[in-house]
């Protein structure tokens, strides 16, 4: 089963997402609809109320969440509060740990605060475009992975899932070659076999993200290892989304 993950970022008005989801959830309750596929939507956090009238086809996801429980932190939004309508939480975007300084201290707070209200971390890793010109992009990944989530006790651990996203890909167009993204997936898998066992490293699901689009998506969802996208730009326009979530259907 693949996972294709939207993760609309701050785009789009209450009224487009509205029309995005509506359009989403008829494909998916079509009778000819029968793809291999969790489909989860990450919209910003305003719009989860009105999304959740299709969370029975839809999953919906938090693009972020509060380091914190409660309190006096203003502008912050908990997971307490994120956990009446979202499954999933994206934690580790570059985005975050670049424009808003969220180092391994507060992931690892995040990601506690996530498993505290049942939300599954989506828990990104990627390494800079400058790492992988000095070859040292294993490195980096076993270094973002070491400092958090691999922190965490087995059963916590087995319930995440793992996007690898290039930071030098997000955004730009430019993606890994697919030898590049396999081995990398695999080098992912090779730590968390040594971590948790064969049995439960297999169920984890590593996802690939950065300039995911309807030509790469199938190939891409195609490597070994590859258990899902996590999609920036190319979920905001439903014909592309859904197209994208068609690559996840093992035939084509
Ligand atoms: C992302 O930001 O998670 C992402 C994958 O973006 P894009 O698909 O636009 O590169």
């Amino acid at each position: 089963m693949k996972y294709i993950i939207g993760n609309w970022k701050m785009n789009k008005t209450a009224p487009e997402s509205i029309d995005f989801m509506r359009k989403l959830s008829s494909f998916l309750m079509e009778d000819t609809y029968d793809f291999n596929c969790h489909v989860v939507i990450a919209p910003p956090v305003i719009h989860l109320p009105h999304c959740f009238q299709f969370s029975k086809e839809i999953n919906l996801a938090a693009q972020n969440l509060a380091a914190e429980d409660f309190g006096a932190y203003t502008g912050e939004i908990s997971a307490a509060m994120l956990s009446e309508y979202v499954k999933y939480a994206i934690i580790g975007h570059s985005e975050r740990r670049q424009y808003f300084q969220e180092t391994a201290v507060i992931l690892n707070k995040k990601i506690t605060m996530a498993f505290k209200y049942n939300i599954r971390p989506v828990f990104c890793v990627g390494e800079k475009e400058q790492d992988r010109e000095l070859g040292n992009y294993f490195n980096v990944i076993e270094g973002q992975l070491n400092e958090t989530i691999m922190l965490l006790p087995d059963e916590h651990l087995s319930n995440c899932i793992i996007a690898y996203e290039p930071v030098w890909a997000i955004g730009t167009g430019k993606t890994p070659s697919l030898a590049q993204i396999e081995e990398m997936h695999a080098y992912i898998r090779k730590m968390l076999v040594l971590k948790i066992g064969k049995y439960n490293a297999s169920k984890m699901p590593i996802l690939y993200g950065g300039s995911c689009s309807v030509k790469n998506s199938s190939s891409i969802l195609h490597q070994n290892n590859v258990d899902g996208l996590l999609v920036g730009g190319a979920s905001l326009d439903f014909m592309h989304f859904k197209e994208i979530i068609e690559c996840s259907d093992t035939s084509c």
